[in-house]
């Protein structure tokens, strides 16, 4: 059993509008430690008719909130914040636990996640209108911005927490009201925020958070006329499917879906902060993130040494039990991830690619995979296309600033990318030529509050973070003030 300093934080249960739903350990979802095997415990299973049941609750505690004072809104959201960071310890436990993550990697996406909502809090109160001159002599033209209304979140297990606070976050602050729903396999970091949601004072029914069958609570979440926006993170193929689903309601969509990020090391780099850069955008999150580097393109001046600095520090960084004190790779998720992992390899050797580093399965078993390195890798690999969504750093080999710049963009995604040059002027031309929401410029970590986090392409709608995020859950309304 997990040691917590708090243990009512673990709470085996889903709150569903205004009342906890036990989990019944016969019927419910077992949540197990990637790292052991060992069940965690239980939630309910949820479907259509709790949805509902959590849809019509928000419907009626959104009248409320939206019409308290943005300050008001503003000091709870505050209040949540100061409680996730007094509990960091136990939720960072709590999600390495049903996650897998190095608890020192978990605490700090606790802070991340933390990170979102003081961000919020402060922006609740600039949620600024406009006032336009007229376009007659005896009117004026007023703009202001109101939440969008009931919310609808589904998100994934790689940021169990910062995933959910990236969006509620903005949705409270905005004045709206939201139910979600997290990744099977990672509930109990969201029902513990949702612990520490009552606690800071979001009032009952404002906030659910509905465990159980994806198709059935995302069916009802999505056909629901109540709801009014969806915001999603996971993958193109279920962003799509939901997208298509939202259409005869007509929802707002925010969409966060996968990537295919391109990391390129130009001559004139910095080498090793090329490669410090390039273990934290591959690695981090054992290469479980939406914008860790899938494709890391060398240029051929700097290929081999880029290639045997990169194998030498990573060889250092241990694998194993996110408990454990000093790692830094902990398991994938399941076994279809190592699969994948596994199958991008096979696939990289056999038409050619060279294995630097790893490969394999690692000794300790169970879900865990080598971090690998492969070189020698040409664009008709599955590497080259597929997100490979695991530890495994493919190094292509590029000439010329036209031919990377054409490869990093020869994909339908286009969420993060990454390069490193000294170059001021190439910096300014490569940063404008990719095609990718964002960019890295001589950093391999771009991700922040105040930042807008968002992509193109089959990456998705919308944007999170920044002040461009509350946005996101407001509705702009014109009144044409006449008469005057
Ligand atoms: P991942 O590869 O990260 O698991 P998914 O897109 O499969 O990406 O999952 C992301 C989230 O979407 C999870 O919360 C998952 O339960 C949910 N999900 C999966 N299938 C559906 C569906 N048919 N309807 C609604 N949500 C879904």
């Amino acid at each position: 059993m997990l040691a917590l300093n708090d243990p009512t934080l673990l709470r085996e249960a889903a709150l569903v509008g205004t009342r906890w739903i036990d989990a019944d350990p016969a019927t419910g979802i077992a949540v197990k430690n990637p790292a052991t095997g060992e069940v965690i415990g239980h939630v309910p299973k949820l479907g259509a008719a709790e949805t509902r049941e959590a849809i019509e609750a928000a419907e009626a505690a959104r009248h409320g909130w939206a019409a308290r004072t943005a300050k008001e809104r503003s000091q709870i959201l505050r209040r949540w914040f100061e409680l996730m960071m007094e509990h960091q310890d136990d939720l960072g436990a709590i999600l390495t636990a049903e996650q897998g993550k190095p608890l020192a990697e978990a605490k700090g996406e606790i802070a991340y996640g933390a990170s979102f909502i003081e961000w919020f809090a402060e922006e609740a109160r600039r949620a600024y209108g406009d006032v336009t001159p007229g376009h007659a002599p005896d009117k004026r033209i007023i703009t202001i911005k109101q939440p969008v209304g009931v919310v609808a979140a589904i998100t994934p297990w790689n940021f169990p927490n910062a995933m959910i606070t990236r969006k509620a976050g903005p949705a409270f602050a905005a004045g709206c009201s939201m139910v979600l729903k997290p990744a099977s396999q990672t509930p109990f970091s969201a029902i513990a925020l949702a612990v520490l949601a009552e606690r800071a004072g979001i009032p009952e029914g404002l906030f659910s958070v509905l465990t159980g069958s994806a198709g059935d609570i995302g069916g009802e979440m999505t056909s629901s006329p109540i709801v009014k926006k969806l915001t999603f993170t996971g993958s193109t193929e279920i962003g799509a499917m939901l997208y298509a689903q939202c259409a005869p309601t007509i929802k707002k969509l925010g969409l966060e879906l996968g990537g295919n990020a391109p990391f390129i090391v130009f001559d004139d780099a910095d080498l090793d902060a090329a490669v410090d850069g390039a273990v934290i955008a591959k690695f981090r999150n054992n290469g479980q993130t939406c914008v860790c580097a899938n494709r890391i393109y060398v240029q051929s001046g700097v290929y081999d040494a880029f290639a045997e600095k990169l194998a030498a520090k990573v060889a250092t960084l241990p694998t194993g039990n996110g408990f454990d004190e000093g790692i830094v790779f902990g398991p994938l998720i399941d076994q279809a991830a190592v699969e994948k992992v596994r199958e991008h390899v096979n696939d990289a050797t056999s038409k050619g690619a060279e294995i630097t580093l790893g490969g394999k399965v690692h000794a300790l078993g169970g879900t865990f995979f080598e971090p690998t390195i492969l070189t020698g890798v040409t664009s008709d690999m599955a590497v080259a296309t597929e997100e490979t969504f695991g530890p495994v750093a493919p190094l292509f080999k590029f000439e010329t600033e036209a031919e990377v710049v054409a490869a990093a963009n020869d994909t339908e995604f286009g969420l993060a990318s990454y390069f490193y040059s000294r170059d001021h002027a190439r910096v300014w031309r490569v940063s404008e030529a990719l095609d990718y929401g964002m960019v890295g410029v001589n950093t391999g970590l771009i991700s922040t509050a105040e930042a807008p986090f968002g992509g193109v392409k089959m990456s998705g709608l919308g944007r999170e973070g920044s002040r461009h995020g509350l946005d996101d859950f407001m509705e702009l309304k014109y009144i044409c003030m006449g008469g005057i």
